[in-house]
């Protein structure tokens, strides 16, 4: 294979990862990262902001043999422990004995990844901001602080600068008929951190992830190695209950005491996190084409940002440097093919798990609560016990078994939540829900399903 000189914009979690698998496979790479090295820089105690860590994120990092060294810094999650409004707390397992999420620090596996890249022989220039590329030249302008602006030559370029890249920007505006389509949620988010108890003892059961679901809003909490944990309100932006309305100290307490009572004691400063840490929104980017010739491939947030409601974003990005691993194995350095099969494999799949995440916003807000929705909860899962081929829970498929697709995923659990709603319609389901008959029948409607398609 062609050794390559590989530009990579962005050293955030994606960029860092795909900069090891490019090396090594030889190629010398060099990554342009607009922020200062986050390792010269202290994070403030307690806001260390947390990300759930998954099989198909799992897969990657230990095919670039560094997943020891990641979940060395991270927390196992079995499921979700649910905080209803009425006090009382359920413990939902994520799926069967053995199958969990992994909360890990962004910052520290951001640092242990741009580490490992170094290790690796990546070259990280920081401080370089992209602000524009010539695609005739083949040339990418950064910003170095004050006026120097820096030209890169390029022959492979991976954008990899988020979800707002400026990459993509400058491919978009110089590209006929590019596809752009970019949605918020009408919910933003703010960061909360609990602290940790006397010598770092957590607070919560620190073996899971968090819920307070609220119907229209809800606040998650991740645990962190150090006894914190990071809690995320997602909370309408207007109406009513929403962040415009909590606009003073009073308020926040107020309202924090009466929809989320066992949070209050436990984070001291509450009002002050409220009132210092900023309220972000959520967007999800689907675009079109990823890629330009054999030269220039967006890639993670940068190709598909999406709501962080399946836990899947960095998993996806993950992924996508997985499998275009195993396309440089096929294709040797035939990059217009690599290039192209990418898109084609991965533009479905990221434009599913946008879809899967968004719809799983509804289940984790207003559904963990609901005792119907556990009900079917509990009859996919003893179905799953019982026909482990058959039925995999939709959350099961996406989180634990990189095998099935994104986009398969999406299907199949669309399928199943159709056979479902017709059985939980099913007069008496409650009390025979684990009978033969209910069961014979969600098999024949599976079976039924899968001959028509
Ligand atoms: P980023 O992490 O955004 O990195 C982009 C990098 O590019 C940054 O270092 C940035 O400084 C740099 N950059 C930006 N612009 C430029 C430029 N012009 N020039 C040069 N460099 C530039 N995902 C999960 O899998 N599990 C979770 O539990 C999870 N929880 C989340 C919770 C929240 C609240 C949010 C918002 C997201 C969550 N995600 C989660 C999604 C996850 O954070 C992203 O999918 C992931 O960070 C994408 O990685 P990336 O490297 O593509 O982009």
């Amino acid at each position: 294979m062609k050794k390559q000189e590989v530009v990579i914009i962005g050293a955030g979690l994606v960029g860092s990862l795909l900069s090891i698998y490019m090396s090594k496979k030889g190629h010398a790479v060099t990554i342009y990262e607009r922020r200062n090295d986050m390792r010269t820089e202290t994070v403030e105690a307690g806001r260390s902001i947390n990300l759930a860590l998954s099989d198909r994120g799992i897969k990657a990092l230990k095919e670039v043999g560094i997943i020891d060294d990641i979940l060395g810094i991270a927390i196992p999650m079995h499921g979700r422990y649910i905080h209803t409004a009425e006090g009382i707390h359920a413990f939902q397992p994520y799926g069967k004995t053995g199958e969990f999420i992994n909360s890990v620090s962004r910052y520290e596996l951001n640092c242990r990844l741009m580490d490992l890249a170094e290790h690796h022989g990546v070259s990280i220039k920081f401080n370089h901001k992209c602000e524009d590329i010539d695609w005739q030249k083949n040339e990418i302008t950064f910003h170095v602080g004050q006026d120097e602006l820096p030209v890169v030559p390029f022959s492979l370029c991976f954008a990899a600068d988020g979800a707002f890249s400026a990459a993509r920007l400058a491919h978009m505006l110089h590209h006929n008929k590019f596809d752009y389509n970019q949605y918020y949620i009408d919910c933003g988010y703010k960061e909360l951190s609990i602290p940790a108890g006397e010598n770092n003892s957590f607070l919560l059961e620190k073996n899971a992830l968090h819920i307070w679901p609220r119907k229209d809003y809800m606040l998650i909490a991740l645990p962190n190695t150090d006894g914190s944990f990071t809690g995320t309100l997602f909370f309408p932006f207007e109406g009513p209950l929403s962040f415009e309305r909590l606009t003073t100290k009073e308020a926040v307490t107020s309202f924090f005491k009466t929809t989320f009572p066992d949070v209050v004691d436990i984070i001291p400063d509450l009002a002050d996190q409220f009132f210092n840490n900023p309220t972000s929104s959520l967007v999800t980017v689907k675009c079109f084409p990823w890629i330009r010739d054999g030269k220039f491939c967006l890639i993670g947030d940068a190709a598909h940002a999406i709501v962080p409601f399946f836990g899947q974003g960095m998993n996806a990005g993950f992924e996508d440097c997985s499998i275009l691993n195993t396309l440089m194995d096929l294709h040797g350095d035939d990059w217009e093919t690599i290039l192209s099969t990418f898109q084609k494999l991965r533009k479905p799949d990221g434009d599913a798990i946008a879809d899967l995440a968004v719809n799983n916003f509804v289940e984790m807000r207003a559904k963990t609560a609901d005792p119907n929705f556990l009900l079917q909860k509990k009859i996919e899962s003893k179905l799953h016990e019982r026909h482990p081929d058959k039925w995999i829970p939709a959350y099961s498929q996406v989180t634990f078994h990189p095998e099935i697709r994104y986009s398969t995923a999406l299907a199949n659990s669309e399928k199943q939540e159709s056979i479902m709603q017709m059985v939980m319609a099913l007069p008496g389901i409650e009390e025979k829900w684990d009978s033969k008959e209910v069961e014979d029948l969600i098999l024949a409607q599976f079976n039924s399903h899968t001959n028509n398609n």
